[in-house]
């Protein structure tokens, strides 16, 4: 199972040196940090603009499956049977799914077992002593479970017992402590990794986390669609009230792929000034547009200006402009903020 991190790159290694044959699988679920939207900010200009997951296969010369569960991935954001982490990360039932889907592929097509990059005490949720085990059996993958980099700490797994691994040349790291992994990588010769920092996915996040949980208070329903995870990753989210959001692009990156969404939603965008592409999510009522043209306004170098000129656009095609006071600062309350 390759997530695009280090870990899991090194526990291929590991079981590679031993002449096994690993071809890698990597699941996309929507809340990836992965993929377009991690690189669309200045700020990430430095980045590798790479699907890291991609880059460890490369890393490694092993062929590597995508595969997309998205849409079965739902119910494991919504219902998680052992709840959620410090923000909406289902990250033990997360991983009992994945190696579910993992394990179902190796019997599918003829591979014998399956390996991750877990570390005991890594992970507050997931990668614990006591819920290790919990993967392994809740899964079904049961002692068909290698994870090599911290082998030596639990119970010898089918492959260990059968000879295909030598237990000898796995690994008994456990905690935190990322200083035993660099010093493997770089026995390795691998040096330019990907380091994420929470996790491997937004909802580890906090401020993705209060994002997802009002959109589900707003529809009055849990559930979501992909374009809408998709939109939390990016802009400003201005609520002003329940039915009624605004996605406000930060910079040029953002605006541009807000415009992908237009033809769905109201949206508008200063023409006298230089500023936002803003959408409009939810039902507009009596001076809701007039209102989301001042914020635009306000969030454009038109800001101190008397007056800025939005032009505004819906799904119908029908465009028109607005004359608009930039809404001053002090009148955006501080809850509007997402
Ligand atoms: S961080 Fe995200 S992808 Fe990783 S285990 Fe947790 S919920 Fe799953």
């Amino acid at each position: 199972m390759i997530s695009g991190g280090l870990d899991s790159l090194l526990a291929a290694r590991v079981v590679m040196e031993q002449g096994v044959h690993v071809e890698g699988i990597n699941f996309y679920t929507g809340f990836c940090v992965e993929g377009h939207t991690h690189a669309i900010r200045k700020k990430d200009r430095a980045r590798p603009k790479r699907n890291n997951a991609l880059w460890s296969a490369e890393q490694l010369g092993i062929k590597l499956h995508i595969v997309d569960i998205i849409d079965e991935y739902k119910d494991v954001v919504l219902n998680p049977r052992h709840g959620y982490g410090s923000n909406l990360n289902p990250c033990l039932d997360c991983k009992i799914f994945m190696v579910e889907k993992a394990h179902a592929w190796i019997e599918a097509n003829d591979f014998d077992f399956i390996v991750t990059g877990e570390v005991i005490g890594q992970r507050p949720m997931s990668q614990r002593r006591d819920t290790m085990p919990v993967i392994a059996r809740d899964s079904g993958a049961a002692d068909r479970l290698v994870r090599p980099l911290c082998a030596k700490n639990l119970p010898e797994t089918l492959p260990e017992r059968e000879g295909w691994l030598d237990r000898d040349r796995l690994h008994a790291f456990s905690g935190r402590s990322r200083k035993p992994q660099m010093a493997l990588a770089a026995s390795f010769g691998f040096t330019d990794y990907a380091q994420p920092a929470g996790g491997c996915c937004f909802l580890t996040d906090r401020q993705y986390s209060v994002k997802l949980a009002d959109l589900w208070q707003s529809r009055g329903r849990r559930d979501y669609e992909l374009d809408d995870i998709m939109l939390l990753k990016v802009g400003r989210h201005l609520r002003p009230r329940p039915g009624f959001k605004l996605i406000v692009g930060r910079e040029e990156g953002e605006n541009k792929f807000l415009e992908g969404y237009r033809k769905r939603f109201v949206h508008m965008f200063p023409v006298s000034h230089t500023g936002p592409l803003v959408l409009l999510d939810g039902e507009l009522g009596e001076g809701d547009l007039e209102l989301a043209a001042r914020l635009t306004a306000r969030f454009s170098k038109g800001r101190d200006a008397a007056s800025v000129t939005v032009q505004a656009g819906g799904p119908d095609g029908k465009v028109q402009t607005l004359d608009v006071v930039p809404l001053p600062g002090e009148d955006i309350p501080a809850d509007w903020y997402l």
